[in-house]
């Protein structure tokens, strides 16, 4: 027997509309990248985002049309996000840290019918065009006064589209399993692979991440989502902000320190997300310049595992609460967060610190289980590790324009990293598959290597790599980055550790160098790493 209650369909179109009615003088302010900044509100975005889909339809945008995007995050990037997916077409943010082959091959692999940029990569696109061959229209995100000379053809002015158009533009109601939205994952190996997000998935996806015990987004936050549109939805704050009715701020193409501590301070950011690299930095300015983070209240971190030193600076030092998230464009991307559950909950501070450094736990909507290479089910023990398997209703079926499916027999996706589940259902992820060390049939965790030695007082960065070994096939090889005018030896390193970790862990050497190498979405590229260090010899 069905149930007889309304069917109602899960698309974003109706997440917009929810907070032009209910939240129509909500802020949402916008640093530009031709400069400035501009206030606007929620109602201004329902209002814009319709004239946007009408613009795109003259300019014969059809339903399910990938309509691509090259941009920050700015009130602009927002509205075509909702206009394309809204009219039924699709959202294909582009990440422009990819390599211009790379972005060639997905542009084409997802036949983009328009083109919408930021000015900051006119150059860059001037140069892709003759090869991205079915792009019909380009548009330019600035107004008509800032449009530049381009030898691009059919190119327009965002706001001149705009301004031509009435803004009465009425949502279809779509099948709630239309496609919606585009991403691809930057591919460690072989060609991207695009990942099609579809209205109901992002609709369920972007409630969970209203709880408390997730990005904790309600109607009195104030929210800043460094993590870019181009990176997994910018892990649905742009939905989750209009759904909730918060005031979003949006800082363009400004990612530095200062700026960033400018928003929060001018701007009264309460709530904010992003990969430990942009911490780091952040954490850096704040302590030289005697600054506070007032009124931050919540910071998610995730992307890539982040270092116990840098959560108890911000709870100790800043009174500011560290939620570690983990999750993967194939998965929305939210995966797990480590918010406080009832079996840590009367733990000391201290304990409760144990259970922060690992990636969290699951929302409802995610299930996860570990594996072995041969498909059996593994203990939730805490010690046991293996491959991390997930499913649930915004994780990945198959990939666009794949033949097979991405998942295995009974319906799990293997998510390419190596993790432990423990009993009060915390995960903790010791590596990617692919970046495995085993050392005499044994794994070594990298990640638990590379936080325990960016707690050393002079390193900035930390990599661990398996290098060939005659006796125990792998070792690890460590390389690091030290602050200005400071050294850190091998001997000094290891002194360090030695306490910290298993003594078979200890890398057999530490290798400091000038940078250490970053993929797209920000995490340190082990395989150029692995290419590098290829024929290094382990004394
Ligand atoms: P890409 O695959 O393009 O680099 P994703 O954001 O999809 O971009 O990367 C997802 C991967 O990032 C995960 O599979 C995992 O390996 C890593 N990751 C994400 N969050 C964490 C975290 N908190 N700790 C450790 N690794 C993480």
């Amino acid at each position: 027997m069905l149930g007889l209650m309304q069917n109602w369909p899960l698309l974003v179109s109706k997440i917009l509309t929810h907070a032009e009615i209910n939240h129509p003088e909500r802020e949402v302010i916008s640093m530009q990248p031709e400069g400035g900044q501009v206030r606007m509100t929620w109602g201004d975005i329902a209002r814009r985002s319709r004239q946007c889909a009408e613009a795109l339809a003259k300019l014969g945008v059809k339903q399910g049309d990938r309509v691509a995007t090259l941009a920050w995050n700015t009130n602009r990037h927002v509205e075509a996000w909702y206009a394309s997916s809204g009219m039924g077409a699709v959202n294909h943010t582009i990440n422009p840290r990819l390599f211009p082959e790379q972005i060639v091959y997905i542009a084409n692999h997802a036949e983009d019918k328009v083109l919408m940029f930021d000015i900051t990569f006119l150059p860059l696109i001037e140069k892709l065009a003759p090869t991205m061959k079915s792009i019909e229209h380009y548009i330019i995100m600035v107004g008509h006064e800032h449009m530049p000379q381009t030898s691009l053809p059919n190119v327009h002015s965002y706001e001149a589209l705009l301004a031509a158009e009435p803004g009465t533009f009425e949502w279809p109601e779509l099948d709630e399993n239309t496609a919606c939205g585009l991403c691809y994952t930057s591919g460690t190996t072989g060609h991207p692979k695009g990942v099609l997000y579809s209205h109901r998935s992002n609709f369920l996806h972007t409630l969970v991440c209203l709880s408390t015990d997730t990005l904790k987004i309600s109607a009195t936050s104030t929210v800043l989502p460094v993590v870019p549109m181009f990176h997994a939805n910018a892990w649905a704050i742009p939905y989750a902000t209009a759904a909730a009715g918060s005031k979003l701020v949006l800082n363009g193409p400004h990612h530095d320190p200062e700026t960033l501590h400018k928003l929060i301070k001018d701007e009264g950011i309460t709530v904010t997300a992003a990969v430990p690299t942009i911490w780091n930095g952040m954490l850096a300015y704040i302590k030289a310049n005697n600054l506070d983070m007032k009124p931050l209240e919540l910071v998610t971190i995730g992307g890539s595992a982040v270092p116990r030193s840098m959560i108890e600076t911000f709870q100790k030092d800043y009174g500011v609460r560290v939620n570690h998230a983990w999750g993967m464009t194939e998965m929305s991307p939210l995966g797990s967060v480590g918010s406080e559950n009832g079996a840590i909950m009367d733990l000391s501070a201290q304990d409760k610190l144990d259970y922060q450094v690992k990636q969290g736990r699951p929302p409802i909507g995610v299930e996860l289980c570990i594996k072995d290479d041969d498909g059996n089910m593994l203990a939730r023990d805490g010690k046991t590790a293996g491959r991390l398997m997930a499913r649930g209703p915004w994780v990945i079926d198959s990939y666009y324009r794949a033949d097979e499916t991405a998942l295995d027999e009974d319906g799990w996706f293997d998510t390419g990293d190596v993790a432990a589940l423990d009993p009060a259902s915390y995960i903790q992820i010791t590596d990617r598959s692919k970046d495995v060390i085993k050392s005499g049939g044994e794994w070594i965790s990298s990640i638990d290597l590379e936080n325990e030695a960016v707690a050393h007082p002079d390193v900035t960065e930390a990599a661990v790599i398996g290098v060939r070994h005659p006796k125990w096939e792998e070792r690890p090889l460590m390389i690091i980055t030290v602050k200005e005018g400071k050294t850190v030896s091998r001997d000094n390193m290891l002194e360090f550790l030695e306490p910290r970790c298993a003594k078979w862990w200890l890398p057999d050497d530490v290798v400091t160098v000038e940078s250490i190498p970053h993929t797209a979405t920000g995490k340190i590229s082990k395989k150029d790493l692995r290419d590098q260090f290829k024929d290094y010899k382990l004394p």
